[in-house]
């Protein structure tokens, strides 16, 4: 907030100034006295409803929709079907008893940090910042860049969270349509970045809903034309894509890299982190609530990265599943699969909304995208569950698919 707006000339707040003109006003009729008995002010005036203090986009939005999923199968969002081997979970269960909960947490957790840079292979010239999940980190970098009259470029359809992150912040988001292959549209892209000088371009790599891994040389296209720009290299994805811009961020000065713990199977820890020159990082830390990452998350990711080899596995168990599971889907009647480098298959079928309610009946939750973006139309996404819940998908699948 501009705060010479808010104050008087003099410096003074304007509540001061108000309270000022009522006690010298001698002249004209007495102004209405504050009522003193209620604590909503004057009587007669109707007590403020949100609708009267709430911005007009944020009363006209919805909710991020969760829906309820117990008692389904849940191929909805991404999430790493495995648990932890018991004995694992055991041993985090002590770890975790020694937190002393009654203390804040560290807002830099160094120990956790380093750790993150000796498994990930972070470049040396570059910094690590943590948010409570990667949403988090794209909602601080939202903030931070949202000067007026400032964009937010990214392909589409893609992760709604930018978008979203963006309006929040007062930023315009321009969507380039990808190709209907769901590629690149490099000559889009860079036209529009040259139009729109776009503050951030995202980039997922690979890309939600589509499961896109993008063309490493497109993207340094685009990389080499947005030099007015901060290109995100979003990883949500990275343990199924397994490959990385990683180990570059430090090549470019336009670049940062996005990462989460999430699809890695621990979504529920909310841990995402940013990669990147700390030239960048320095001024979204500005931004970043001091005590974003909780004890309870810094002591998990810490023990857990001390046994990324389990999660690893699980998530080279995914791959395998996920080659299966394409294989299967696409042989059946009518479906198109689409190559996905994440742990979730898009697929275009005859009629999206009939699928979606006949697995729903089959206690079988996946997302229908179709009516995201007009590229998707009839399009579904199945996130790759475990064989039990593949095989349980499939036999749903082919209820309709026949
Ligand atoms: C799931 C997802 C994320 C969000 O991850 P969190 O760390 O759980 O907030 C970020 N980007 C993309 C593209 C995703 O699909």
């Amino acid at each position: 907030m501009d705060d010479a707006e808010e104050n008087g000339s003099d410096g003074s707040r304007p509540f001061a100034r108000s309270i000022t003109t009522i006690e010298t006003n001698q002249c004209g009729p007495a102004p209405p006295m504050p009522d003193l008995q209620s604590p909503h002010g004057p009587a007669h005036e109707p007590m403020t409803t949100p609708q009267d203090i709430i911005r007009n986009d944020v009363l006209a939005m919805t909710s991020y929709p969760v829906p309820d999923a117990t008692g389904f199968i849940k191929l909805d969002a991404m999430e790493n079907p495995f648990p932890l081997p018991p004995e694992l979970a055991a041993h985090l269960g002590e770890h975790l008893a020694g937190v002393a909960l009654n203390r804040y947490p560290a807002p830099r957790p160094e120990a956790l940090i380093e750790r993150i840079r000796q498994v990930m292979g972070v470049p040396a010239g570059c910094d690590v910042l943590l948010g409570n999940g990667s949403d988090e980190i794209i909602s601080v970098m939202s903030v931070a860049c949202a000067r007026p009259g400032a964009k937010v470029l990214a392909p589409v359809p893609g992760f709604v969270m930018y978008q979203m992150s963006a309006k929040l912040a007062h930023l315009e988001f321009v969507g380039v349509p990808l190709k209907p292959d769901f590629t690149l549209d490099t000559e889009a892209m860079l036209a529009a970045i040259a139009e729109h000088k776009p503050a951030i371009v995202y980039l997922a790599y690979p890309n939600n809903p589509t499961g896109t891994l993008f063309d490493d040389a497109d993207m340094e296209r685009i990389i080499a034309a947005a030099k007015q720009s901060l290109v995100v290299i979003d990883e949500a994805y990275q343990p199924f894509a397994q490959k990385s811009w990683l180990p570059r961020a430090d090549q470019f000065d336009n670049v940062v890299v996005m990462r989460t713990v999430s699809k890695l199977g621990l979504a529920g820890i909310r841990l995402g982190y940013l990669v990147g020159r700390p030239a960048w990082l320095t001024e979204f830390d500005k931004v970043r609530p001091p005590y974003n990452t909780n004890v309870l998350t810094q002591a998990a990711a810490g023990f857990l990265l001390d046994h990324v080899g389990v999660l690893d596995a699980q998530a080279a168990q995914l791959r395998e599943e996920r080659t299966k599971l394409a294989q299967a889907v696409a042989a059946l009647p009518g479906a198109e699969v689409f190559p996905s480098a994440g742990n979730f298959l898009l697929v275009r079928v005859p009629d999206a909304s009939v699928l979606f309610e006949t697995l729903l009946t089959a206690r079988v939750l996946i997302k229908n995208v179709s009516k995201m973006h007009p590229l998707l139309v009839n399009c579904v996404r199945l996130t790759v569950g475990s064989p039990a819940e593949n095989a349980q998908l499939l036999a749903g699948l082919k209820l309709v698919l026949r």
